[in-house]
């Protein structure tokens, strides 16, 4: 099994500064890099002045400091974006704004510089190694068109390793872009995993032969793995995924061959993992809220940025043998569960998996609502035509049973309500993030936003969501 390439990456990255094994070198770079960031955004920016008032974190600063300094969060960057920045708007080259349903309602802000982005891209370049080789084709199913987009990065990253870029976009027209998969033999494909799971289901007289496929890399904040499966199965081919979201500069992590756990870009983040109620550190190997610190960024660094999204850290070696930590599946974002009646939660991600299983299924919306005094569930679908009332009878007997969910329905915490669908539109067109709505009004107990507003956590809106 081929190592990650990220592990020659970050070897080039850290080399020349220390003696000791990689893993040391790497820990003494990025505490290096950790002190450097502090100082930096205490000097260049008046938000992270304020934010760190009355803290010693000179040259002597360890972990333990660090991780004493505050969090940043989501809602940061929507009231303060412009005191985070670090260098004059001259030197921004792309930003980003996300509108996402914050507790505000404004957008956010996320500025790069040139240096930012080729930072970007340089990881690209490094991480779909992993998938591809000089020579191949990769089919680029992700925004493209203006220049910086995840896409237009992706493309130039490519290009620099001899690797044939098509960049596409999010599928409007299936039809056309199964067309154009089949234009290329043996092509990588990047894309949304609901996207490229109705791209393998629907339509069977275009279907794309299995065999076809090279590789998928299905990029987001987190993958149901009933799509993973449901891909490598109808197409034969090998399916990895990447973790990222804006705010961690696009890239953040990619599986390697392995296909057990995301190795981070840590040249360039420094990630943490704590329990979201007390801030502080979970046990090694423990789940809990991802919180990463960029490290070489220059126009909008981030310290302790709270992504909301819940992981572990890997305690065992990855099988690639390499000395690069792993993060494990993401299992959703904190934003995405929402709290029953005896605090029982229901998680976005027990419904994917569920759901996602189903055969004809290409997307779903999950509502709660109160009916007659009891949380009521009600789903809206949307199948591959013809495939509607089956998926209903699936998908009743499959919440039923489901291990994370069926004592639910048993203790009588949730009613499953009607199961509708939608004809129109194509799946997962990469605006509306996907999570329960909760129209439970403020009757009883704390929804998910006013429990997030309350513990300062965010809602992060990943790319392509
Ligand atoms: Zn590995």
């Amino acid at each position: 099994m081929k190592k990650t390439p990220l592990e020659e990456w970050l070897r080039g990255k850290v080399a020349g500064n220390h003696d000791g094994t990689l893993a040391e070198q790497i820990d003494r770079y990025q505490l290096m890099k950790l002190r450097e960031t502090v100082a930096y955004v205490r000097e260049k920016s008046p938000f992270y002045c304020d934010l760190f008032s009355g803290i010693d974190s000179g040259s002597a600063m360890d972990l333990e400091n660090f991780s004493r300094l505050p969090f940043t969060t989501a809602d940061d960057l929507r009231e303060q974006g412009r005191r985070m920045l670090c260098t004059s708007q001259d030197e921004i080259e792309r930003v980003v704004t996300l509108h996402s349903s914050g507790t505000t309602g404004q957008p956010k802000r996320i500025f790069f510089t040139a240096e930012d982005l080729e930072a970007t891209v340089d990881f690209f370049a490094h991480g779909m190694a992993t998938l591809v080789d000089p020579g191949a084709t990769v089919i680029v199913f992700l925004p493209g068109e203006l220049r910086d987009s995840v896409g237009d990065l992706l493309a130039r990253a490519l290009v620099r390793t001899k690797v044939n870029p098509v960049v596409w976009g999010p599928v409007r027209d299936p039809a056309a872009a199964r067309a154009e998969i089949m234009k290329h033999p043996r092509p990588c494909l990047v894309g949304i995993p609901t996207q490229m799971l109705a791209l393998a289901r629907g339509d069977l007289e275009g279907a794309i032969p299995r065999g076809w496929v090279e590789s998928v890399l299905l990029s987001t904040d987190y993958v149901p793995e009933a799509i993973e499966r449901e891909l490598e199965q109808l197409w034969g081919c090998r399916v990895l995924t990447h973790y990222g979201m804006t705010e961690t500069g696009l890239g953040g992590g990619v599986e390697c061959q392995a296909a057990e756990g995301y190795h981070l870009r840590e040249a360039d983040l420094y990630t943490e993992i704590i329990d979201p109620g007390t801030g502080l550190a979970v046990a090694n190997g423990e789940e809990g809220e991802v919180v990463f610190t960029t490290l070489s960024r220059r126009g909008m660094p981030l310290v302790r940025y709270r992504t909301g999204d819940l992981a572990r850290l890997i305690k065992d070696p990855c099988p690639c043998g390499t000395v690069l930590k792993r993060l494990g599946r993401v299992q959703g974002r904190i934003a995405a569960e929402v709290s029953l009646k005896d605090g029982r939660r229901l998680r976005m991600s027990d419904l994917d998996e569920t759901l996602f299983a189903i055969p004809g299924v290409l997307d779903y919306m999950a509502e709660l609502e109160v009916r007659v005094g009891r949380d009521q569930l009600r789903l809206c679908f949307q199948t591959v035509e013809g495939e509607e009332a089956q998926v209903a009878r699936k998908a009743r007997s499959a919440l039923l049973s489901h291990d994370a969910t069926s004592a639910l329905w048993r203790d009588k915490v949730l009613a499953l309500g009607s199961i509708g669908f939608s004809p129109a539109g194509w799946p997962g067109t990469g605006v509306a993030k996907r999570q329960i709505l909760d129209r439970r009004g403020d009757s009883f107990t704390l929804t998910a936003s006013r429990h997030i507003h309350a513990s300062r956590l965010n809602e992060g809106k990943r790319i392509n969501r």
